[in-house]
């Protein structure tokens, strides 16, 4: 059967995107009209002509035959914002799965009745002198939101009001307060359209040295040209990426064209953010997950209308819609929170290239430590690859120290803490400088190690960690095999085998308990549930408030804390044991920012790796900061294993409230595959059936398969093969999610 009628949506600034229209296609336009197609149609009583969007295509319809119209025409492949938009969920929808109205809604703003954010800024009214007064009077009386907003003020001449609501958390009580005080003007940011050019910041301008002069001529030298290239910044925190970024974006704006900067929130820090408004004024806005929906909209509308030409924010930053785009810069491009948790799972990397296409934009990729899959890119000589190895700022690596645990163990110490790491904690805490002990937690899956010789519980198949059950078993979470939890360790028979126990809380209570008095904050998923927590545990660190801060890989990214001259890494191979391929990689890249903490001010700094597992390579290569020498271990084993890059796998979850259905149709969608396809599609492997890692949330079952392949365009026809079978034969209550490359285990 063909299709012969579409959904289409008329209106796609419309709150509910679910309202669509029925259409047939005439039958010359059979065949052409596809999912995403722009089309003209009769609307409504009078047969007003209208332009709408084909969602999806079907062989039956819903209503009465007789009353459904016909499309009338396709209109031109669009150049219109909202053209490009539907291309791109149209784009998602083919390669990461779920329904075009899912990925519609990822791509378009949702237009909610929110009444319109009015953007003000805050400008200085006050002389120096006062204002200085002003600002000691707060500090006395511990006003300290107050003190905040003056202190800036005493550093530039505007801030936009939403910066100062938003990332810094003052209350619009303290600014209502402090404009009452004279101290300061809140104005409407159009009655000072430009405010860098009302007063030009020559003094911030840096000379670029020859290493970034060499990646900005190249980048707006071809972009001039008509060249569009991805790029690859590999450089060292501190080697002057941002500059980069900078001075390449102010290029484009100059030219009409605007940017998108991508950062992971955790990493956008306050710096980061100022150097941005101070660069750009209210011509940059940011994007960020504590905006309301209606806010979103309204950035969205700011871009739309040509009112900002820089947009900075995580993921969901990247659907801005500018007309004329020039750039986008994925910052910190190896993190996982690229990777969208919920359907439809895009990476956003990945979609950034193809976002960068459909507006011909060129694509810039940073990192110090870049994702294998990046790195194998430019190797290829798919991407073009800059370094920058020079610290700017500064402040020399760190020594580090790898200490072999299993020879603490030999020598009888049973202690979380090796013997060196509690020597240079006690020398730091008698110097009054600051330390930070992380708590590799990261993936933690509770995985099966041996104390004395080091050895990780593989899976003979999938050769990555197996994760302990409950039921005395252990369980690989690609392929399902398991086997008894071995109560010796079947490579040097000793009984201290079995998971790493201890968490931040246990670590913060030793810290006390050997160092009387110390003053610790901790900083992991239960202290900062609340909103501003993380920003505030920072502060107070940063403010030396605490002369030990304890935390999880939260504590890696973003902020600098001159004063630490000390990084402890307890248990660096807890992350090796997350029983997914990407377990060596994210280690790396976590020991790598851990150890780059220490020494970031005038004084060096010192790093301790505590490790069962000192010979492997993420560690070793992490400790003499070797990415050439890490990258080359790994790509070995991805290439032997077939896992990304140079394979490619598509996880396929079932999710269920009846445990035995949920079981038998993950089982059936399994076999379909191996019965109806495994000839016509290119080469593809399934893996499992099995439990999914968290099998059970809130009494729904989760169960998985895997299909690997070497292309991936196979594992986008299986896919579309696997919707298909779901929509045709009805799915029994149990939903399906699909997963293309997945940076975690189901
Ligand atoms: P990254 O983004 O790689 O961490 P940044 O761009 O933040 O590096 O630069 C690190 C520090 O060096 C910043 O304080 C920045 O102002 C400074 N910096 C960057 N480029 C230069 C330069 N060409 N000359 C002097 N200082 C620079
Ligand atoms: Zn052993
Ligand atoms: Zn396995």
């Amino acid at each position: 059967m063909a299709f012969i009628y579409a959904d289409v949506i008329v209106d796609i600034s419309h709150e509910k995107l679910d309202k669509t229209f029925e259409y047939r296609i005439p039958e010359n336009l059979l065949g052409k009209v596809e999912v995403g197609s722009s089309v003209i149609i009769p609307f409504g009583k009078g047969d007003r002509k209208l332009k709408g969007y084909c969602v999806a295509l079907k062989e039956k319809c819903d209503f009465d035959p007789a009353r459904i119209k016909d499309i009338c025409s396709l209109t031109e492949k669009g150049v219109s914002i909202e053209d490009k938009m539907i291309e791109l969920a149209g784009w998602i929808k083919r390669n990461y799965g779920g329904t075009m109205i899912s990925a519609l809604k990822t791509v378009l703003p949702a237009k909610t009745s929110v009444k319109q954010l009015e953007h003000k800024t805050v400008v200085r009214a006050m002389e120096n002198e006062a204002l200085i007064s002003l600002l000691g009077e707060c500090e006395r009386k511990h006003q300290t939101s107050k003190a905040k907003v003056l202190r800036e003020l005493l550093e530039r001449d505007f801030i936009p009001r939403e910066f100062l609501t938003g990332k810094l958390g003052i209350s619009p009580q303290s600014i209502l307060s402090l404009e009452k005080a004279g101290a300061l003007k809140v104005l409407e940011s159009k009655s000072l359209r430009n405010p860098v050019k009302v007063k030009e910041k020559t003094g911030q301008r840096k000379i670029l040295s020859k290493a970034q002069k060499l990646i900005v001529d190249t980048v707006t030298d071809e972009y001039r040209r008509g060249i569009r290239n991805t790029y690859l910044i590999h450089g060292i925190t501190g080697s002057g990426k941002t500059e980069v970024y900078m001075n390449i974006i102010e290029d484009m704006v100059l030219q009409g064209k605007q940017a998108i900067f991508l950062i992971p929130e955790i990493a956008l820090t306050y710096q980061t953010l100022i150097r941005f408004y101070d660069r750009f004024g209210d011509r940059v806005s940011v994007m960020n997950s504590t905006l309301s929906p209606g806010e979103k909209y309204d950035q969205c509308m700011r871009a739309k209308n040509g009112d900002i030409d820089v947009i900075i924010g995580p993921r969901s930053a990247l659907f801005v819609p500018f007309k004329n785009l020039g750039i986008i810069v994925v910052d910190e491009e190896h993190e996982g929170s690229y990777k969208s948790e919920s359907t439809p799972k895009y990476n956003a990397r990945e979609t950034a290239e193809e976002v960068a296409k459909i507006n011909n934009a060129s694509l810039i990729l940073g990192s110090a430590t870049p994702s294998v899959d990046s790195f194998y890119k430019a190797e290829k000589g798919l991407i073009k690859k800059f370094e920058l190895n020079e610290r700017l700022t500064g402040g020399s690596l760190p020594t580090v120290y790898t200490v072999d645990m299993r020879e603490e163990l030999k020598a009888g110490n049973r202690s979380i803490f090796s013997e060196i790491l509690s020597d240079l904690m006690l020398e730091r805490l008698n110097r009054n400088e600051q330390i930070i002990l992380f708590l590799n937690r990261r993936g933690y899956a509770g995985f099966i190690s041996c104390r004395s010789c080091g050895k990780v519980v593989k899976c003979p198949h999938c050769d990555v960690s197996m994760t302990e059950h409950l039921n005395g078993k252990i369980v690989c979470h690609y392929c399902g095999y398991e086997e008894r939890k071995p109560s010796k360790c079947p490579q040097c028979g000793s009984g201290f085998i079995g998971g790493f126990k201890a968490g931040t809380e246990q670590i913060e209570m030793k810290v006390r308990e050997m160092f009387p008095g110390v003053r610790t904050l901790r900083m992991d998923g239960d202290t900062t549930k609340t909103k501003d927590s993380y920003e505030k545990i920072l502060s107070a660190f940063s403010n030396g408030e605490a002369d030990v801060l304890i935390g999880t890989q939260m504590i890696v990214k973003g902020h600098d804390f001159p004063n630490v001259t000390l990084v402890g890494v307890i248990a660096a191979d807890m992350s090796l044991g997350s029983g997914d391929y990407m377990s060596s990689e994210r280690t790396f890249q976590l020991l790598t920012q851990a150890v780059g903490r220490a020494g970031r001010g005038e004084k060096p700094g010192e790093a301790v790796i505590q490790t069962y597992q000192p010979d492997h390579y993420a560690v070793i290569c992490s400790a003499t900061g070797d990415y050439r020498g890490f990258y080359n271990e790994e790509i070995a084993y991805r290439d032997l294993m077939d896992y990304p890059p140079t394979g490619h796998m598509l996880a396929v979850c079932v999710f269920g409230k009846n445990e035995a259905e949920c079981v038998k149709f993950t089982g059936t969608l399994a076999k379909t595959l191996k019965v109806d396809y495994n000839c016509t599609f290119g080469e593809f492997k399934i893996i499992g059936p099995v439990a999914a890692r968290v099998s059970k949330i809130n009494d729904v079952y989760r169960y998985v398969f895997y299909v690997k392949s070497k292309d991936r365009e196979v594992l986008v026809d299986v896919k579309d093969h696997l919707e298909k079978y779901v929509n045709d034969t009805g799915n029994f209550g149990n939903m399906v999610q699909y997963d293309f490359d997945p940076v975690n285990s189901f």
